[in-house]
């Protein structure tokens, strides 16, 4: 199975689907660092949810989808581009085991950032008040769009890491009068069993759940793990530091250590490397 977003829409129903599944790019969000199975878990579920976002907003630009709160799981975000390509971290603190989603994040609020390349950057928030991940995102599209949404989310890394999702939503100009069909849309959605999402062809998959209706599928957009660190962007981010205090650094421990905590990159940065940064201080003293 490859790692892809598709759509479908029901011809008879004002009702937009996507289907998402991840396995490498769930992987290699996951593969250098220690997270707790549970955590693994909120990660997966989250890449996805982010990709099923990505495909519900009209923008070129980027999104990130974001869950803090007071619990063991501090952090969990997703960045991702209109191209799919995504990264991920997650900061926890002591024992996860055993917890559910409510008891990891404890008090906390689901963000959606989105930064268009051209305009204005939008922020969507929701208190975190509901059992998992997939309510609270229906939470949000309930309150911040009044659209019929139903989400499924599934992540596990038991034998291999694989993530999958659904999300049926109504089209925004026909929210009201199409309640009836997307609640039976919705009831056969719930009857997809985790194992399905992961390993069914998302065709074979559409004919399980909706043999009786004409749903069409659209064209799958692959979906790709990349992180946008490098050398320059430290570099550049470095270069915000006033040269006395980067001198004042390499005295102290010989050289700059910057290390990502998205890929879990780590650069290193001796004086040598560092001379155009430093030969600014130069520049602005004469
Ligand atoms: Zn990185």
């Amino acid at each position: 199975m490859s790692d892809q977003l598709q759509r479908f829409i029901f011809d008879d129903y004002q009702i937009r689907g996507e289907i998402a599944q991840a396995h490498n790019s769930f992987n290699e969000i996951i593969k250098k660092h220690n997270y707790s199975p549970e955590v693994e878990n909120i990660v997966g579920e989250l890449l996805i949810a982010t990709c099923l976002l990505t495909a519900t907003l009209k923008f070129e630009g980027k999104i990130a989808v974001q869950l803090q709160g007071d619990g063991p799981l501090n952090l969990a975000v997703i960045n991702a581009n209109q191209d799919l390509q995504l990264r991920g971290t997650a900061r926890a603190e002591g024992d996860t085991t055993g917890l559910s989603f409510k008891q990891l994040t404890g008090k906390g609020h689901l963000m959606i950032t989105v930064t268009p390349d051209d305009g204005e950057r939008y922020q969507g928030i929701v208190e975190l008040r509901k059992e998992s991940l997939s309510e609270c995102l229906e939470d949000y599209f309930e309150q911040s769009e009044q659209l019929a949404t139903r989400i499924i989310l599934h992540a596990s890394n038991t034998d291999k890491a694989q993530a999958a999702g659904l999300l049926l939503q109504t089209l925004p100009a026909v929210a009201e009068s199409h309640e009836e069909e997307f609640q039976h849309v919705s009831a056969l959605a719930s009857t997809v069993k985790e194992d399905e999402l992961y390993t069914l062809a998302n065709d074979e998959l559409l004919y399980r759940l909706y043999h009786q209706e004409t749903v069409r599928l659209f064209e799958a957009a692959a979906i790709s793990f990349k992180c946008s660190c490098s050398k320059e962007r430290c570099l550049s981010s470095l270069a915000s530091i006033a040269p006395e205090e980067i001198l004042d650094l390499l005295n102290e421990n010989g050289a700059i250590d910057m290390h990502c905590e998205y890929c879990a990159s780590d650069y290193h940065f001796e004086v040598d490397d560092l001379q155009i940064l430093l030969n600014d201080e130069h520049n602005t003293q004469h």
